[in-house]
Protein backbone atom coordinates (compact mmCIF):
# COMPACT_ATOMS: atom_id res chain seq x y z
CA UNK A 1 0.00 0.00 0.00
CA UNK A 2 1.40 3.48 -1.08
CA UNK A 3 1.02 6.81 1.11
CA UNK A 4 2.53 8.67 -1.27
CA UNK A 5 0.75 9.79 -4.51
CA UNK A 6 2.57 11.12 -7.69
CA UNK A 7 1.59 14.30 -9.51
CA UNK A 8 3.22 16.06 -12.53
CA UNK A 9 5.49 19.60 -11.43
CA UNK A 10 5.11 22.23 -14.41
CA UNK A 11 8.92 23.08 -13.39
CA UNK A 12 11.17 19.96 -14.01
CA UNK A 13 13.49 18.54 -10.74
CA UNK A 14 17.40 20.17 -11.28
CA UNK A 15 18.81 17.27 -10.91
CA UNK A 16 17.45 14.78 -13.15
CA UNK A 17 14.94 16.74 -15.67
CA UNK A 18 11.82 14.93 -14.46
CA UNK A 19 8.74 16.31 -14.21
CA UNK A 20 7.01 13.86 -11.92
CA UNK A 21 7.09 14.77 -8.11
CA UNK A 22 5.72 12.64 -5.01
CA UNK A 23 4.13 13.47 -2.07
CA UNK A 24 2.43 12.29 1.34
CA UNK A 25 -1.32 11.46 0.14
CA UNK A 26 -2.57 13.27 3.64
CA UNK A 27 -0.64 16.85 1.92
CA UNK A 28 -0.15 18.45 4.69
CA UNK A 29 1.47 22.20 3.57
CA UNK A 30 4.57 21.30 5.17
CA UNK A 31 4.70 18.25 3.58
CA UNK A 32 8.19 17.62 1.60
CA UNK A 33 8.24 16.94 -2.36
CA UNK A 34 10.49 14.82 -4.05
CA UNK A 35 11.80 14.21 -7.36
CA UNK A 36 9.64 10.69 -8.23
CA UNK A 37 12.31 9.52 -9.92
CA UNK A 38 16.02 10.71 -8.62
CA UNK A 39 14.19 11.41 -5.01
CA UNK A 40 15.64 14.83 -4.54
CA UNK A 41 13.60 17.15 -1.75
CA UNK A 42 12.33 19.88 -4.57
CA UNK A 43 9.98 22.11 -2.08
CA UNK A 44 6.98 21.78 0.11
CA UNK A 45 3.39 21.22 -1.06
CA UNK A 46 2.05 24.76 -0.11
CA UNK A 47 5.25 25.76 -2.22
CA UNK A 48 3.99 22.79 -5.26
CA UNK A 49 0.13 24.24 -5.09
CA UNK A 50 2.00 27.48 -6.14
CA UNK A 51 3.53 26.34 -8.72
CA UNK A 52 0.88 24.45 -10.02
CA UNK A 53 -0.91 27.26 -9.56
CA UNK A 54 0.87 29.89 -11.65
CA UNK A 55 2.02 27.03 -14.52
CA UNK A 56 5.41 26.53 -16.09
CA UNK A 57 7.38 30.02 -16.13
CA UNK A 58 10.09 32.19 -15.24
CA UNK A 59 8.17 32.80 -12.16
CA UNK A 60 7.46 29.12 -10.96
CA UNK A 61 11.49 28.44 -12.04
CA UNK A 62 12.26 31.11 -9.68
CA UNK A 63 10.16 29.44 -6.87
CA UNK A 64 11.49 26.24 -7.47
CA UNK A 65 14.75 27.31 -7.49
CA UNK A 66 14.82 29.23 -4.55
CA UNK A 67 13.18 26.05 -2.37
CA UNK A 68 15.74 24.06 -3.85
CA UNK A 69 18.71 25.93 -2.72
CA UNK A 70 16.81 26.00 0.92
CA UNK A 71 17.29 22.34 1.32
CA UNK A 72 20.66 21.98 0.30
CA UNK A 73 20.83 18.59 -0.80
ZN1 LIG B 1 15.02 14.21 -10.11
Amino acid sequence: MSLSEDFRLPVACPSCGSHLMRVSQVKNPDDEVHCASCHRLICLWHEAQTVLKKGPGSESEALIEKAVNRTGN
